[in-house]
């Protein structure tokens, strides 16, 4: 460790831990934010760095002024900050998007051009982000589950091996958004490749916690493509990231289309710019992008590794702390360090997860998630639903979601904040009828 008390260190860089809140019976408490795969606060450098640079800021790629020059320089410096962070290849282009589920769609409609002809394989794991986006364009199909609702290699492969060469695409997550698993990529990657497929890693829950490394092209572990959201890595909503070889742009018609994305435009033809511009039609976001590479560069004097061991403690004492409490079942297992993010999804024997939601923001400022996290697949099997009430509980409105209670930490949060959320669980657990 670097620091003897990173979360009290990591605390002073993020802004708003301290925030009181009033409860329903007139209690002030600090609120405390165990959703952090939603979304992450922003770090104070990276709100600094907004506004240090706000009366400089001018449009980028568009003006010979000075600002302009300025502004473009930063926006194009944020590429390479970015392929630095990942090890993306040099061969890489770096696309800023608004988020994860935009990259995956710009992504979905740059690789469409040999139809339903091609396969790509989902997963059961997967956040419907990297899901949705590939069914109308391709023929899909989904890596199965072990029991411990792990990715099932075994399933991979044989799938891989039946559709004999059709496979274009593995669209895996980096890791879990339900269960927190770290998938092992670079066996994944080495099995995609194996079969003349290319990997797609959905790096939302993975690139903020954990160290990345996308390898050289010419490696068998390549991650091919790569995307990922500011906003869960301490800057603010609107700045996303795709990543992956610019001869793969360079074919298709970008999604979006307008000025920015073009050289010479006449009424009968279009001469589209090359990728990464390309893919960046209409006026950059460049106040995200500066947000993000001050959270990246941020993050990275803290070390990512730092981070993740740090998370890794917190993780492992809220799930010995969560199975103490009788009534409670954990939705994924305690196992080797280096395979989970820092969040745990459970249930409460007795109560409904939204109640479960509802009672830790009621009673002490505790805000966790509660339901399906847009991963309804993978939950209902983690919850053994049947064909019948997956099909009930689509079609009517009269009981209750199924679904989970999920805490995610951040570098802020700290032991005593899970002391106090178990603390509540266990008193709920005791009295629940
Ligand atoms: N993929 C995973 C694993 C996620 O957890 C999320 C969001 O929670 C997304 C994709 C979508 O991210 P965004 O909403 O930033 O597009």
């Amino acid at each position: 460790m670097i620091y003897r008390n990173p979360g009290s260190y990591f605390r002073t860089l993020v802004t708003g831990c301290d925030t009181k809140v009033t409860l329903a019976n007139g209690r002030q408490v600090t609120a405390i934010n165990f959703d952090n795969a939603a979304t992450t606060p922003p770090l104070s450098p990276v709100i600094k760095a907004i506004s240090r640079f706000a009366p400089w800021y001018a449009s980028v790629h568009r003006g010979r002024g000075y600002k302009s020059i300025l502004t473009s320089e930063l926006y194009d410096r944020g590429r390479e900050v970015v392929r630095h962070f990942v090890k993306a290849d040099p061969g890489d282009v770096i696309i800023f998007t608004k988020n994860t589920t935009e990259s995956i769609n710009i992504l979905a409609y740059a690789l469409a051009a040999g139809g339903k002809e091609q396969v790509v394989l989902s997963t059961d794991m997967e956040h419907l982000a990297n899901d949705m986006p590939w069914r109308d364009k391709f023929t899909v199909d989904y890596v199965g589950l072990t029991k411990s609702g792990r990715l099932s290699l075994e399933d991979l492969e044989t799938k891989l091996r039946t559709y004999r060469g059709k496979v274009s695409l593995v669209a895996v997550t980096g890791a879990s958004n339900v269960t927190g698993y770290i998938n092992p990529i670079p066996k994944i990657a080495r099995l995609a490749h194996k079969y003349g497929a290319r990997i797609f890693v959905d790096g939302a829950q993975w690139v903020p916690h954990a160290p990345v490394n996308m390898k050289p092209q010419h490696s068998p572990e390549h991650i091919d493509f790569l995307a990922f959201s500011a906003h869960k890595m301490y800057a603010p909503f609107g700045t996303g990231v795709l990543i992956g070889p610019k001869k793969c742009f360079e074919q298709a018609v970008p999604v979006y289309q307008g000025g920015g994305a073009v050289g010479l435009v006449s009424q009968q033809h279009i001469e589209w710019d090359d990728p990464p511009a390309k893919y960046e039609a209409g006026t950059p976001n460049m106040m995200g992008v500066l947000a993000l590479i001050t959270a990246i560069e941020a993050l990275s004097r803290l070390s990512i590794t730092e981070i993740h061991n740090y998370e890794q403690a917190l993780i492992e004492y809220a799930i010995d702390s969560l199975a103490e409490i009788p009534g409670v079942t954990l939705y994924s297992c305690q196992e080797r360090r280096e395979e989970r993010v820092s969040l745990i999804s459970f249930s409460l024997e007795g109560l409904h997860h939204s109640q479960v939601a509802e009672l830790l923001s009621q009673e002490a400022g505790i805000a966790i998630r509660s339901g399906l996290f847009c991963a309804h697949p993978y939950v209902e099997k983690l919850l053994n639903l049947n064909e019948a009430e997956i099909k009930y509980y689509q079609t009517h409105d009269d009981k209750r979601i199924p679904g989970l209670a999920r805490i995610s930490f951040g570098i802020y949060n700290n032991f005593e904040e899970i002391d106090i959320f178990y603390t509540l669980l266990a008193h709920a657990a005791k009295h629940r009828n």
